[in-house]
């Protein structure tokens, strides 16, 4: 018979799943912990405070997964780190560390490759192979943990590798466990889910009563620039995606970000802004720009100090409120797919 994925059991079927094999309910507990806390258990052979008896009917049931790494590099300039993990079908996925002063945040994949093909993304020419189980999900914040013991880890974000909402069961599964007090603890306000606009996704989480914070990749106020950088912009077009997200707002009261990287020529001149600051008016939102991470061998390129002075400060001016994110990790291909690539 197949083990089970224990790390894909949420707490309360881990409970039932061990009442049916005769275990004490107290023993729940220390398995939890002995799964999530300080790196994660590898083994059944470590949880030494279990009697023998029940380690030996967990290793008959159960399986532990855990991911090996191909690669990682640190950037020299902020300490960004980037892992190339290997799961155990030699899937490979990208986990990124991200240490500062005050936080410590992993950006985690959530998909073996993704459907979305955006074009500005170093992932898309891979394709789709596989959605990611809940236990690789979080078998990643329990890799870079183990990499980093001095470290703890404060926030977490979904935005490497794949579209979070596409991947939704086990996205919102794998959020219960880094929640859990007794599991990662990890603020609910410290992790983001970020979809490049999935409308279903975002009607489902406003549903979730999760206090997660949601961003959405925008990119462009105007349709055929976002269809061309974001193609699912096609099926989900600027107005619905809006709809969706005022929708969220009102039925959650919480903040949405839209992340919106500056291409030089594509959506960063004065007018590019000024459609923004139309398309999202009465909005509860803020917009977080990035500069864009350059990928060579796909013909964008960064925009000049000016553009990116006149485009923020125009969308101050309408009253929006807009933030610039350094770029992190420009020293080791940060855009994420890139350590994936530059192995082929
Ligand atoms: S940006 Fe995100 S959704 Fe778009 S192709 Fe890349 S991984 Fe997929």
């Amino acid at each position: 018979m197949e083990k089970i994925d224990i790390k894909s059991l949420s707490r309360q079927e881990l409970e039932r799943a061990l009442e049916a094999r005769g275990a004490e309910t107290y023993r729940l507990a220390q398995i939890w912990r002995w799964l999530y806390k300080d790196g994660g258990a590898k083994s059944f052979d470590v949880m030494t405070d279990l009697p023998e008896s029940l380690r030996r009917k967990l290793k008959e049931g159960f399986h532990i997964t855990y991911p090996v790494m191909l690669d990682a590099k640190r950037s020299t300039i902020d300490g960004t780190t980037k892992y190339l993990l290997k799961l155990e079908d030699a899937s490979t996925i990208e986990t990124v560390f991200l240490p500062e002063a005050n936080r410590n945040t992993v950006c985690l994949s959530t998909q073996v490759g993704c459907k979305f093909a955006c074009s500005f993304c170093a992932s898309a020419p891979f394709g789709f192979v596989r959605h990611l189980k809940t236990s690789e999900i979080v078998d990643e914040v329990l890799f870079v943990k183990g990499h980093n013991p001095s470290a703890s880890i404060t926030n977490i974000v979904f935005m490497g590798i794949g579209e979070p909402f596409d991947n939704y069961d086990n996205v919102i599964k794998s959020i219960r466990v880094l929640n859990d007090p007794d599991a990662f603890n990890i603020g609910a306000r410290k992790i983001t889910v970020s979809t490049c606009g999935l409308i279903p996704g975002i009607r489902r989480f406003a549903e979730e009563g999760l206090q997660v914070e949601l961003s959405v990749s925008l990119h462009s106020a105007d349709d055929k620039v976002r269809s061309h950088l974001v193609p699912i912009n096609k099926r989900y077009p600027l107005r619905q995606l809006i709809a969706a997200c005022r929708e969220y707002t009102d039925r959650t009261n919480r903040v949405i970000t839209f992340e919106y990287v500056l291409i030089k020529g594509a959506n960063c001149s004065r007018e590019d802004a000024l459609k923004l600051a139309r398309l999202l008016k009465g909005l509860k939102c803020k917009v977080n720009t990035i500069i864009y991470n350059k990928i060579r061998a796909k013909g964008f390129a960064e925009p000049s100090k000016e553009d990116v002075k006149v485009f923020l400060a125009t969308l101050k001016e309408s009253g929006v409120h807009v933030t610039n994110r350094k770029s992190r990790g420009e020293d080791i291909d940060a855009g994420c797919g890139q350590l994936r690539i530059s192995r082929l």
